[in-house]
């Protein structure tokens, strides 16, 4: 089944189109015209969003369950028409885009069972103590509820389980707030037949109209009007830092500012502590390898950086190389990121005392891997070498000892996940590690690799700045569904003016 996108927004129910147009840039496959997005539209969007939200809202948990397991039986009624049109705009391979879909849908049915079960409302009863001295104590019960209009930012990498119906979508929806997704412009074609998917969900459940919507992009005052707009009560956004910085920054400028949930960069370092290096250095080499070129390491979880004793680095440098060398070129996602992923090659390249390991070509939008290496004091010295490059480069920092293994966790900025390799031998050198990562780190691991994140109850994919702008928060996980909630306490109320949940 071939999909050809029409090019329009949805609104409220309604696809909508206005004069000017933008020309999608498919790494593969015919390019498609969409209508550009105008903050009339976003207006639009929000302000059905917020008449949506006075049902949506006080909806009843069965029915958002209903609701989200019809979008993803949708989705999976669309499969191949997602799949072809997804990998024409992405470049990534049908099976990573099979597998992402999975994701998607598998993620909607566990936020639906997860609200089903209820633990997530936390609510709690301080029973009134009309006796107590010297004052009496009124009923208390808290709940928590959702808290309006959504806006969400999709990602490029991830143009299904983090975009039009991903991961702060069905997080978003689930909780009970209607959602305004700002199109990605790099696949704004999947971005047109997931809405699609959701249109005939909202049909099907007789939801109000205004609880989805998607505005293509084209111009950036689409995504500024979007987070200004004194209707949104949150966003959820994965990008970059400097986009997510500058939308970060207008939401806390705004009258009433508003939580923004930006997911930006990490390198995800990985310390590789010197027995599990003495025991398997090479296979270690050869996994970094792997995980380090998986989707062309366009991965937030991609673990650019690995420390390890200075002796030890040879054994690291040979093994990772002969792999990297095995791995051919990979489109990468944008033109963009494909010249981004360059400009990060050459600062990386010129650093101070960066020496090339392995070398390579990255032309227009195909990325092959690159390895340096850099002695830990050169670059704690230089501030530049911590910073996320996205695609397969990898820099590996040699430490003269464990005391400067632990500088370098002390100099790291707010990371995704810091990873340990270790054998009952580096027991001690791990504990010592452990206390500075987790200040670092949303997830640490030990004998893995970064890439590859569950969606689980436990999960947290977040950290501080800049992994994340609120590192109290997961956009992973059915944690994430706390960023859509506001915790509300009634204090004597009736039990008729009490939410039914
Ligand atoms: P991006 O440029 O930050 O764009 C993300 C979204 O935000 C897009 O919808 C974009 O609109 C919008 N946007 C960005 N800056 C804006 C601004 N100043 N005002 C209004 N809207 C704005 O990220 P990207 O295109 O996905 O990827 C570019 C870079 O982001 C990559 O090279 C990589 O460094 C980083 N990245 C990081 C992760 C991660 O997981 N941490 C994931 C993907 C990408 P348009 O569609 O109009 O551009």
């Amino acid at each position: 089944m071939t999909f050809t996108p029409h090019g329009k927004h949805l609104i409220a129910g309604n696809w909508v189109a206005g004069d000017a147009t933008f020309t999608s840039d498919p790494a593969h496959g015919p390019a498609h015209d969409f209508s550009v997005g105008t903050p009339g539209h976003v207006d639009a969007a929000v302000e059905a969003a917020e008449e949506a939200f006075w049902s949506f809202g006080y909806s009843t948990r069965e029915d958002r369950a209903a609701f989200l397991h019809t979008i993803a039986d949708e989705i999976e009624a669309r499969a191949e028409a997602i799949t072809e049109i997804g990998t024409q705009e992405t470049g990534l391979p049908e099976a990573r885009l099979q597998g992402e879909r999975g994701r998607t849908t598998g993620q909607l049915r566990l936020f639906a069972s997860h609200i089903l079960a209820g633990d997530y409302l936390d609510q709690r009863h301080d029973e009134a103590l009309p006796d107590r001295a010297p004052l009496p104590r009124p009923d208390l019960k808290m709940i928590q509820r959702p808290i309006g209009p959504v806006a969400v930012f999709g990602a490029s990498n991830f143009p299904l389980a983090f975009s039009t119906a991903g991961g702060d979508t069905a997080a978003a929806l689930a909780a009970g707030c209607p959602v305004v997704v700002k199109g990605h412009s790099a696949h704004p074609g999947t971005g047109e037949i997931i809405a699609e998917a959701i249109h005939a969900a909202i049909a099907k459940c007789g939801a109000h109209p205004g609880v989805f919507s998607l505005v293509q992009g084209g111009k950036r005052d689409v995504g500024t009007r979007l987070v200004q707009h004194p209707l949104i009560k949150a966003v959820g956004f994965t990008g970059s830092l400097t986009g997510g910085r500058a939308l970060f920054d207008l939401c806390a400028q705004r009258p009433e500012p508003i939580p923004f949930f930006g997911e930006l960069g990490s390198v995800n370092p990985m310390f590789l502590l010197p027995a599990a290096m003495e025991a398997r250095g090479g296979e270690i080499g050869t996994g970094w390898a792997g995980s380090l070129t998986m989707g062309a390491g366009q991965f937030c979880t991609n673990p650019g950086i690995a420390v390890v004793l200075k002796e030890q680095a040879e054994t690291l440098a040979d093994s990772a190389s002969a792999a990297l060398k095995e791995t051919g070129a990979q489109t990468m996602l944008t033109d963009g990121i494909a010249a981004a992923y360059r400009d990060g090659q050459a600062r990386v390249s010129k650093g101070t005392g960066v020496r090339e390991v392995l070398t390579t070509m990255c032309d227009q939008r195909d990325a092959k891997p690159f390895l340096y290496r850099v002695s830990a004091a050169d670059w704690l010295a230089d501030e530049a070498l911590s910073e996320e490059v996205f695609g397969p480069l990898g820099l590996i920092v040699e430490a003269d000892d464990l005391d400067e293994m632990r500088a370098v966790a002390t100099a790291l900025e707010g990371q995704l996940t810091c990873t340990l390799h270790m054998d009952d031998a580096d027991l001690k050198a791990a504990q010592s590690l452990v206390p500075i990562l987790e200040r670092k780190a949303g997830r640490i691991l030990a004998n893995g690799f970064p890439t590859g994140v569950e969606v689980s109850d436990t999960m947290v994919h977040g950290g501080p700045y800049p992994a994340s702008t609120n590192f109290g928060a997961t956009s992973v996980g059915t944690l994430s569904i706390r960023r859509f909630l506001r915790p509300v306490c009634y204090q004597n109320m009736a039990d008729a003016l009490l939410p039914t949940a």
